[in-house]
């Protein structure tokens, strides 16, 4: 059995980011774990039912996990509360990486959703600064290891070293 992966459809190449555009990750090694049907190609935001293109929005308060605890906010740039929305993004990005047996995730970094290492200050002032969106930080509460575009080459070793326990774990039955 091969280590599955959920990733965010913009790096992709689906045009689905607010701005009605994508971020891809061009790296053959995408291209393979694709063939290897690894990759479960998911948008939190357009499952939770957002529109395409569609408002920036930032968290405000915090980071994911206190918009979790709702004590943060995620708000549009025209200031509505669209906290809702996106909490059930993340539920929906969790059950997704859960019904599909991912163990990682490699997501969008800095966006409210998809950040994992960074995220926007809520100025809609093109600031960024440390902290994870609600999908990363709802995945990661979870168990599930999740990795921004930038952290590819640990990712790989990653996958490596579960493919490795799986065989291992295939091997001894
Ligand atoms: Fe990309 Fe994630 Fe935003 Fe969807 S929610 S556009 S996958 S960063």
């Amino acid at each position: 059995m091969k280590t599955k992966i959920l990733i965010s459809a913009c790096l992709m190449g689906f045009k689905v980011r607010y701005n009605g555009q994508d971020k891809p990750l061009i790296n053959s090694v995408l291209a393979r774990w694709q063939q290897e049907q690894r990759l479960i190609v998911h948008c939190p935001e357009l499952a939770a039912g957002l529109t395409t293109p569609r408002l920036p929005a930032e968290l405000v308060g915090g980071s994911g996990p206190a918009a979790l605890n709702g004590d943060a906010k995620i708000q549009e740039s025209d200031g509505s509360d669209v906290s809702q929305a996106y909490l059930l993004a993340a539920f929906l990005a969790l059950k997704t990486a859960q019904d599909s047996g991912c163990r990682l995730a490699l997501m969008t970094d800095g966006s409210p959703t998809c950040g994992s290492t960074k995220i926007y200050d809520g100025t809609f002032q093109g600031v960024t600064q440390p902290g994870m969106g609600v999908a990363a930080a709802l995945l990661r509460q979870n168990g599930i290891e999740v990795y921004a575009e930038g952290e590819l080459p640990a990712l790989i070793a990653r996958i490596e070293a579960l493919d490795g326990e799986l065989t291992h774990e295939e091997d001894s039955y």
